[in-house]
């Protein structure tokens, strides 16, 4: 069975647009990207134009999208920008070329695997400068595991030190946590005696200092996604500019089943709604309303869908059903017909993974 809707469309002409403007600004300062496809599922075909286009090479935190790059092109550089898990080093060995790391039990054993396997592979250290995730947070401790993988690990190269930033802390990317990163690299460098080959400063937020051209000369690396796939952090909560890029890539189009003039306020004894949850509703009258054959199991949370119709507004959601008011719309709607929304980050990530959506990729 083909499924017509719903459907995510997704513009890869654009998309490829996106990643040479953010690869030429880095570019300028030095700074080599990688391309991180866990947003949309990793679907194959759009990562390669990440490569295609300039990027180093590309990254995710599921090993099951870096193994389908590898499948479609082995040449294709991956790295695993989640910790990897101790059950999946085999896994990590074999289809990533580069791991970011925060633990030297995980490190002995991607060192032990590559041996059985006749591999290499490169690692990153994480250093935390304050997003309380991942990393080290001590300096001691991260120096030590560095002399220890220089030193004692055949298989293993160390790359470089990494930090994340913007992720669960919520902390800004600052000259100064930068600064700091880089400390911690020069200290590494000391103790190995070499220099490092890289310094990554974190994901989409850190384009913030390259954009403002403060970013320490040292960092030359970041890990982008969401800034080239959707554009839309930056330039709504951070205020940026970001000339001639796209901010309409990933499209979920649904279709109408059903259209009734109803009230706003539901009628009875109001109790929780199907998820447990209390809801506001606010008695506006009569409404135009239409209901969407697409659910929270597609896009998550309906505040991250943006209608493109800008006179409708989302009213709410179920597992399954998508409700708009279509009351202000200057179109008339029939049954049949669909609606369309830009997503936000969440969204595009729960849509690329729903099954029951499908998906189109247009080249344009
Ligand atoms: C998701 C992730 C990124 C990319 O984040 P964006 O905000 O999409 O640019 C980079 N690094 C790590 C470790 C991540 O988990």
């Amino acid at each position: 069975m083909e499924r017509l809707y719903p459907r995510l469309e997704i513009k890869l002409g654009q998309i490829e647009n996106n990643i040479r403007k953010i690869v030429g600004l880095c570019k300028n300062s030095n700074i080599n990207i990688t391309g991180v496809i866990k947003g949309y599922n990793g679907i194959p075909s759009v990562s390669k134009a990440f490569v295609e286009n300039g990027c180093a090479n590309i990254g995710s935190s599921r090993i099951e999208q870096l193994k389908a790059m590898k499948d479609i092109d082995n040449d294709i550089e991956t790295m695993m920008i989640r910790i990897p898990m101790l059950s999946e080093v085999e896994e990590i060995v074999k289809y990533t070329d580069i791991s970011l790391n925060s633990e030297l039990t995980t490190v002995e054993a991607l060192n032990d695997k590559c041996g059985k396997l006749g591999k290499t592979h490169k690692v990153i250290l994480m250093f935390d400068v304050g997003d309380i995730r991942e990393g080290y947070f001590d300096v001691d401790e991260i120096v030590e595991v560095a002399k220890i993988i220089e030193t004692d690990m055949k298989h293993i190269e160390l790359m470089g030190v990494g930090t994340n930033i913007g992720c669960y802390g919520s902390i800004k990317p600052t000259i100064k946590n930068m600064n700091r990163l880089i400390e911690v690299a020069e200290v590494i460098e000391k103790a190995i005696e070499r220099k490092l080959e890289i310094i990554s400063g974190g994901a989409t937020t850190s384009v913030t200092l390259v954009k403002d051209g403060v970013m320490p000369e040292r960092i030359n690396h970041l890990r982008v996604g969401e800034e080239i796939l959707l554009n839309r952090d930056l330039v709504e909560y951070w205020g940026y500019e970001f000339n001639d890029m796209y901010d309409d890539n990933f499209i979920l189009i649904a279709e109408i089943v059903e259209m009734k003039d109803k009230p706003s306020y539901p009628v009875g004894e109001i109790f929780i709604d199907a998820f447990g949850n209390i809801t506001e509703y606010e008695d506006i009258g009569i409404r135009k309303k239409a209901i969407l054959g697409v659910g929270r199991q597609d896009f998550g949370d309906h505040t991250k869908l943006i209608p493109i119709d800008t006179n409708i507004q989302i009213i709410g959601s179920s597992s399954d059903h998508l409700i708009v008011d279509i009351t202000d719309s200057k179109i008339t709607y029939k049954i049949g017909d669909t609606i369309s929304f830009n997503l936000y980050y969440g969204a595009m990530l729960f849509a690329s993974n729903s099954d029951y959506v499908a998906k189109k990729i247009i080249r344009e």
